[in-house]
């Protein structure tokens, strides 16, 4: 007979930042991990699938070497770290590489708030691109009764290939090409959706993790606040703990601002944009009065003022970059202002104006003035005192340094809240998971 104590002996375990973790023969550092409910960071891996370990995201320091948790076996005695500040900032730029090499605008995406790839990028704290966005131009596949694809957001994780071959058994998926040229292709004569077998009820039209495979007429009908990462973070639903949904998360907390906190100067402007960040800031409503206790307005729409005092503590810019004036504008933000914050969509990522990025400027104007439904006298305007469009529609930190980011389409009034309380009192600006949103 087996005693306990003999039982726990024999027991073969790893550790996981320092946490001994139990693990049986054959099982992968993830498969165990996921069983003793620590989530390490993942994206292509999806326990119904055999890993193949292509999204790196799960990459961990594995007996002080970095590699792949989810096709890594779990050996006695192992150590491995997972949550280490090295180990987030390589998962956020892997993150970040993603949002720019397709073409993500989670604002207007039908998936956001139940994407896999936006929770993740929330919850690595991922407030901005970093790199210059490489305005994908791939096929969208409309073609299917049910069915879509936008390639421009696949991120190449195989979940897809895998169902359709593995359960589905039809085998309708298919990466070829390499680095820039990788895209997802449909096995079928014409490369069609239409010309497969694939139906809406497959396995593998439900198994995207982003916005690529979407299923037609079910987009934007779920509200706001009841998508699955509205509430919760991925931690909590993953793909591989359900089990451990969280039914009612903490309220946020919006912190008091601190009595006798010294009056900073703050300026603001809207580049290419809506003003729907400073409409967002208005939404402030009595905060306001609270807040112009501690803040004197400079430039800013809100008070008509059109230029910065020199001495500005803080510039928020809305907007992305679009023609030789926000630029002109951008410059005289930085070189009045301390400190920097890119506000909203738009101005971290270029936004809405963006889309036109992948469209020539000639067949814009043209579209807009000469060949446009309801165009009277079509001429393209040449006035000098008009600013020249530039090629593309730039976020503002490939024109100027940025200190901070504040994502959102709009930002919440109170994540404005939050990041200027931080700033008053002299912290670093820091959003909460509930405050960061990208849409
Ligand atoms: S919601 Fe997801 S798929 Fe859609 S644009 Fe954002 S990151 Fe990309
Ligand atoms: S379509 Fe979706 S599931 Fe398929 S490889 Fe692209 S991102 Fe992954």
């Amino acid at each position: 007979m087996i005693t306990m104590a003999k039982a726990r002996k024999q027991r073969k375990t790893f550790t996981i930042d320092d946490r001994e973790i139990p693990f049986k023969e054959g099982e992968t550092v993830m498969q165990a991990a996921a069983k003793a409910k620590i989530y390490i960071p993942h994206l292509c891996f999806n326990p119904e699938f055999t890993p193949n370990g292509s999204c790196k995201l799960c990459t961990c320091e594995i007996n002080g070497r970095k590699t792949s948790s989810c096709s890594t076996k779990a050996e006695q005695g192992m150590q491995v770290k997972n949550e280490t500040h090295e180990l987030t900032m390589m998962r956020r730029t892997l993150v970040q590489m993603l949002f720019v090499e397709g073409n993500h605008y989670c604002p207007f995406c039908e998936r956001s708030g139940n994407c896999q790839l936006q929770a993740l990028a929330y919850d690595l704290g991922m407030t901005d691109l970093h790199f210059p966005r490489f305005n994908a131009k791939r096929n969208v596949d409309a073609s299917h009764p049910d069915i879509m694809i936008d390639r421009n957001r696949c991120i190449f994780c195989e979940l897809c290939v895998r169902a359709s071959t593995e359960v589905d058994k039809k085998d309708i998926f298919s990466i070829a090409g390499r680095s820039i040229n990788k895209r997802l292709v449909i096995n079928s004569k014409s490369g069609d959706l239409k010309d497969t077998e694939m139906k809406a009820t497959d396995k593998s039209a439900h198994i995207c993790p982003v916005g690529c495979i979407i299923i037609k007429g079910e987009g934007f009908k779920t509200p706001i606040g009841q998508r699955i990462y509205d509430k919760h973070s991925i931690r909590d639903v993953g793909n591989i703990r359900p089990d451990s949904f969280i039914e009612e998360p903490s309220q946020t907390e919006v912190e008091k601002p601190v009595e006798q906190k010294k009056k900073i100067k703050v300026a603001s402007c809207s580049l290419a944009g809506c003003f729907g960040c400073h409409m967002s800031f208005l939404d402030l409503d009595e905060r306001i009065i609270e807040l112009l206790e501690q803040v004197e307005l400079s430039r800013s729409p809100l008070n008509d003022i059109k230029s910065c005092a020199p001495d500005c503590d803080l510039g928020l810019i809305e907007g992305g970059v679009c023609n030789t004036e926000n630029i002109e504008v951008l410059r005289h933000f930085r070189e009045s202002c301390r400190i920097i914050i890119a506000v909203g969509s738009c101005a971290i990522n270029g936004g809405v104006p963006s889309l036109r990025n992948s469209i020539d400027v000639k067949a814009c104007l043209d579209e807009s003035y000469i060949n446009g439904i309801g165009v009277v006298n079509p001429k393209i305007p040449t006035d000098k005192e008009i600013p020249y469009l530039l090629e593309k529609v730039y976020p503002i930190h490939e024109v100027i340094k940025v200190d901070y980011f504040l994502p959102g389409c709009p930002p919440s009034a109170d994540a404005f809240w939050k990041i200027l309380n931080d700033l008053l009192d002299g912290k670093e600006p820091e959003l909460p998971y509930d405050l960061l949103h990208f849409d």
